[in-house]
């Protein structure tokens, strides 16, 4: 039974680091804790990126746009390989 709690907290403290590096950037984490990640709206992307500096967005020939993780998934949105390794 401990053994299950533990493996819990380990679990839950390996998105810890992440968490806290996302607080401080206050851009990238609204108030309830929603992820946004960057789209561009030309017609052939597909992905989502974890910042707007990424290198897979300049190739965008339309506008970068801000939407939140779940928007960009519902869109059928896969992760840029690029900034999600
Ligand atoms: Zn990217």
């Amino acid at each position: 039974m401990t053994y299950r709690i533990i493996r819990t907290l380990i679990a839950i403290m390996a998105f810890v680091p992440v968490a806290s590096f996302d607080m401080m950037q206050p851009q990238s984490v609204a108030l309830g804790g929603e992820t946004y990640v960057y789209i561009c709206t030309g017609p052939k992307s597909e992905r989502y990126h974890k910042t707007s500096e990424c290198r897979g967005l300049e190739r965008c020939s339309k506008d970068v746009k801000k939407v939140t993780l779940a928007h960009a998934e519902d869109m059928g949105r896969t992760p840029c390989k690029i900034c999600y390794k």
